[in-house]
């Protein structure tokens, strides 16, 4: 049957696309939106990215089998400079990136095309839906593609922002970014789309503290402002050439490195000279805040690339210091090398300042006891001074000789000291990288101050307190960010939103000079797809887009004759598109890979909550987790990944989507794994091949115990699958049909089922729920079976609860539970059984069950209790101490129990049951079995075997 995956993937998206079930219209069904956070288009994607898309496709279909009409549309986003740099490289030939692309399946013929940015988005664009989504059988509404560079969605940008500027969230002010001195500003984060080199590397700000003496100052940079009161002494490195700069009426001394990286941050900086570092040794110079002079000493560890190459020293407190200090003081031959008297190195002694439990006196010297440091460069040193610095911050106390800080924790005098010597100016802020980065064309990336920088005020606290309040309605995915995304949103700070240089994107309708950053553009546009229809159909030009035809369509303000007369858009149009927007929004359920947590998520609320009226705001976030390589990430810049092309012909695509959906929870990183992937297309072959054979049966039969076992079975599944994907757990769906449903049938025809009608409605309702995971694999089944339409297009009925049997289901798990502790027993003794008989419970024993049951369902079920009714039955009391025996037994192993699991086993006539398997039963044991009631006169039992038959339990004997 199964000539060709490919054949059956083509002829069935070919006839969901002619049928146009994916394309959605307003109408008066429930409504169900959509979507996964679109990819940016940086490249080829791999396997691991279409895990979060599958789960929206089939939690889609699944809306739609169960009654909603879903709109699940797609686009790509593609702000910044990624396709500038990427055409870029095409024009030069740059051999990494075509040999790339080649590899990734690109016409070499097409290469040429692609040599300015939008060509490239484009080509991303057409390989993202037909390579990708259309290949995957997603039914995405097409027509409503859309890209952050299409001149439309600009209009739609625009708009947004004014609706920001006009809630008083865009605010300006300076703003310290890192920039290569001649691309301009770039984005330093880990896809290191515009670097070569130190993507991790963060902004770190430092306090830069001011050190007299005579007419010039000292410039350290500390990230620990509040161990001002500890500094006893200032280190500088002695083979380093120093530059003096003029600062207003000031003279700085700093390494080459920090003047440089000031002149990015600083106005009116002049070099006026040099000096040598060991000149400066032994010069005494005055402290920021105490006051107080100290002296310069050297020391090789002051690097000249880190802060300003000049160290303020607290050996107190800062482990480096600690060491350094020792070390000139034991070794005479420092001292005497740069002429310092023995009597000022003995002045220098550490200063007690901050209290931290579980430190002592001098923290410093704690921590490098406690590492076992001994020597200044030791390696360990970085980890001490972290160590102490983490410690000190979350637990210290200032100290008595603080002064008007004593007693304040660590982390408010930190801030209220700086805040303090720079009113005072004896101090200043600098920013700097935490490590080396490098721009794509080569230069070091610094970090440079704009002084008017444009901020989305996700601070406000009223946005953030009722975005906060928002939350907790919605169904937020998994329950680990349902409870931390209000400490997400919290800390969430003002985020640049526009930026200066050579990137593609919306224009800041406040001042053209700028463009909307990549983050800013991409948090309200779901709510664009309601609109993009209309713009990429041609009926609704982007110069008619204006603001107040999207504050009518969006917000309801104004009314359609005004838009009409001031757009030139039909008046029926404009309505129309506001229904549209009414009906659909708000959005359902966004879907996002777990990179989405921290940023994008928290920006889609916030702008939703700011700009829209409260009906319109989100309903569901989902989050998923990656696929990784082997012991790695699979990176889509970095390459490592199967390319998706090759994988779906290898794996087939309803594999890939089984896989996605079954391999683990969505909310768990999974190690790609070619085998495993594997294990799914067989799974999905075997099932095809078995459809086929059940679909020939022709038996007519009565309804047989095994028929209605089956459709009990089955129903019980619809019910299981529904409450499964009421939390979209996609998992038990595929447990469920690939799994659970398949064994059914397996043993259904294991127990000599044939009843072709009985089997029709099992198929029906097992295609059925496999359809949202594997569809072609469903539709092709489907159309086997001869059942009328397509699978996509069924609804999934509610549970016919009137099929539903407990003691059906129940009787078929005791023969599987009968067989398999004879198969255990024959194992265990290595018998060669000539005679295996199954003794069932007498009537009266039945009846102590039933007397549980009566008290389980009254809520008192108890030893004392069961004891007690059943000795008010005068025939259960004439029997005594049997009777009692057994209802201890019965009320202690059934009353933790629900009435529905004990119920099914009074229900079943046991005897009946068992007899009609036994021909069964022996034919799968391979040994004769006879079933025999313990109440029948003249009991075959010689070792009173029978005494220990239980409901639900028989007593095997064997012979
Ligand atoms: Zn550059």
């Amino acid at each position: 049957m199964i000539s060709s995956y490919r054949d059956i993937e083509k002829k069935w998206q070919k006839k969901w696309a002619e049928n146009g079930i994916n394309n959605a219209e307003r109408d008066d069904r429930p409504k169900f939106m959509i979507i996964f956070a679109y990819p940016g288009v940086t490249g080829y994607l791999h396997v691991g990215h279409m895990r979060g898309y599958t789960y929206v496709d089939a939690i889609g279909r699944y809306k739609r089998m169960t009654g909603y009409n879903v709109l699940f549309p797609v686009g790509t986003h593609a702000t910044g400079n990624g396709a500038i740099s990427l055409s870029e490289k095409i024009k030069n030939k740059d051999e990494g990136i075509i040999d790339y692309l080649i590899r990734n399946g690109c016409p070499e013929e097409k290469l040429k095309d692609l040599t300015d940015p939008m060509s490239v988005v484009n080509f991303f664009n057409e390989v993202y839906v037909n390579d990708y989504w259309k290949r995957f059988g997603f039914l995405a509404d097409w027509r409503r593609f859309t890209c952050t560079l299409y001149p439309d969605y600009a209009k739609f940008i625009e708009w947004q922002f004014h609706k920001l500027m006009d809630a008083g969230l865009l605010i300006q002010k300076p703003y310290f970014a890192p920039a290569c001195p001649s691309c301009g500003p770039v984005a330093v984060d880990a896809s290191e789309t515009d670097l070569s080199k130190g993507g991790n590397a963060e902004t770190q700000e430092y306090t830069l503290l001011k050190f007299r003496c005579g007419d010039q100052f000292l410039i350290a940079a500390t990230l620990r402002p509040e161990t001002v009161y500890g500094q006893v002494c200032f280190w500088v490195n002695p083979e380093v050439e120093y530059v003096k700069l003029r600062k207003g009426n000031e003279v700085w001394i700093v390494s080459p490195q920090a003047a440089k990286k000031l002149e990015y941050q600083k106005d009116g900086l002049t070099e006026v000279g040099r000096i040598a570092g060991r000149d400066m040794v032994g010069w005494m110079c005055e402290a920021p805040m105490v006051h107080r002079k100290i002296p310069v000493f050297p020391a090789g560890f002051c690097d000249p690339d880190v802060g300003t190459g000049l160290v303020t020293s607290v050996p107190s407190d800062a482990p480096d210091d600690w060491v350094a200090l020792e070390m000139i003081k034991k070794d005479p031959l420092i001292g005497a090398q740069y002429s310092l008297s023995q009597e000022l190195i003995d002045s220098v002694v550490p200063i007690s300042i901050i209290s931290i439990d579980g430190y002592g006196e001098f923290p410093a010297k704690d921590i490098i006891d406690r590492m076992g440091i001994t020597a200044s460069g030791d390696p360990k040193l970085l980890d001490a001074k972290k160590q102490v610095y983490k410690d000190g911050y979350h637990a210290g106390r200032m100290k008595e000789i603080c002064g008007e800080f004593a007693g304040m924790r660590v982390e408010e005098a930190k801030d209220k000291m700086k805040e303090l010597m720079i009113e005072t100016g004896e101090a200043d802020v600098f920013y700097d990288l935490t490590e080396e980065v490098v721009c794509r064309c080569g230069k070091r990336v610094f970090i440079k101050r704009i002084d008017d920088q444009w901020f989305i005020d996700y601070a406000n606290k009223d946005l953030t307190e009722v975005t906060s309040e928002h939350c907790k309605t919605m169904d937020i995915n998994p329950s680990e960010y349902y409870s931390n995304i209000h400490t997400v949103l919290n800390w969430f700070r003002e985020r640049a939103c526009v930026r200066l240089g050579n990137w593609l994107g919306t224009r800041f309708p406040f001042d053209e000079r700028w463009i909307i950053e990549a983050i800013s553009d991409s948090t309200l546009y779901p709510i664009y797809y309601i609109v993009s229809i209309y713009a990429n159909s041609g009926q609704i030009r982007p110069d008619q887009m204006t603001e107040q035809f999207f504050d009518y369509v969006y917000l309801g303000k104004g009314d359609p004759s005004s838009v009409h007369e001031s757009t030139g858009i039909e008046k029926v149009l404009v309505e129309r598109i506001r229904n549209d927007v009414e009906y659909w929004y708000p959005l359902d359920m966004n879907v996002g890979g777990k990179e989405h947590m921290t940023v994008h998520f928290p920006a889609f609320l916030f702008n939703h909550t700011a700009i829209l009226p409260k009906h319109m705001w989100p309903k569901g976030i989902m989050v998923n987790w990656y696929v990784t390589g082997k012991k790695s990430k699979i990176s889509k810049s970095k390459g490592g990944a199967q390319p998706i092309p090759g994988a779906v012909e290898k794996y087939s695509v309803d594999g890939m989507r089984l896989y996605y959906a079954h391999v683990a929870s969505p909310f768990a990183d999974v190690e790609w794994d070619e085998d495993t992937v594997l294990s799914y297309r067989q799974r999905i072959e075997r099932i095809m091949g078995f459809v086929e054979e059940l679909s020939s049966i022709t038996g007519r039969g009565d309804v047989v115990p095994i028929d209605r076992w089956l459709l009990s079975r089955f129903n019980t599944h619809i019910g299981n699958v529904r409450s499964a994907m009421e939390k979209y757990d996609l998992r038990q769906l595929a447990s469920t049909a690939y799994f659970e449903m398949f064994n059914d049938l397996k043993w259904y025809s294991r127990r000599g089922g044939n009843n072709s009608g009985v089997i029709m409605q099992a198929l029906r309702l097992w295609i059925m729920t496999m359809m949202p995971i594997t569809p072609h694999a469903a539709e092709e089944m489907w159309s086997l079976c001869g059942f009328e339409g397509m699978v996509s297009e069924a609804q999934l009925p509610e549970t016919d609860h009137t099929k539903r049997s407990a003691s059906a289901e129940y009787g078929e798990d005791l023969v599987r539970d009968v067989m398999s502790d004879i198969a255990q027993i024959i194992k265990v003794t290595g018998m060669q059984p000539k005679r295996i008989i199954l003794y069932t419970a007498s009537a009266w024993k039945v009846d102590v069950v039933k007397k549980a049951v009566e008290l389980l369902a009254e809520g008192e079920l108890d030893i004392p209790a069961l004891t007690k009714r059943c000795m008010a039955s005068e025939e259960l009391r004439k029997r005594g101490k049997a009777v009692s025996d057994l209802a201890k037994k019965v009320a202690s192993d059934y009353m933790r129990l629900s009435v529905d699991k004990v119920a099914p086993i009074i229900e079943l006539d046991e005897t009946a049951h068992l007899a009609d398997a036994a021909a069964f039963m022996s034919s799968e044991i391979g040994y004769d079995i006879e079933v025999l009631s313990s109440d029948v006169n003249g009991l075959y039992d010689p070792h009173g075997k029978a005494k220990s038959a239980v409901p639900g339990r028989p007593a095997i004997y064997i012979e």
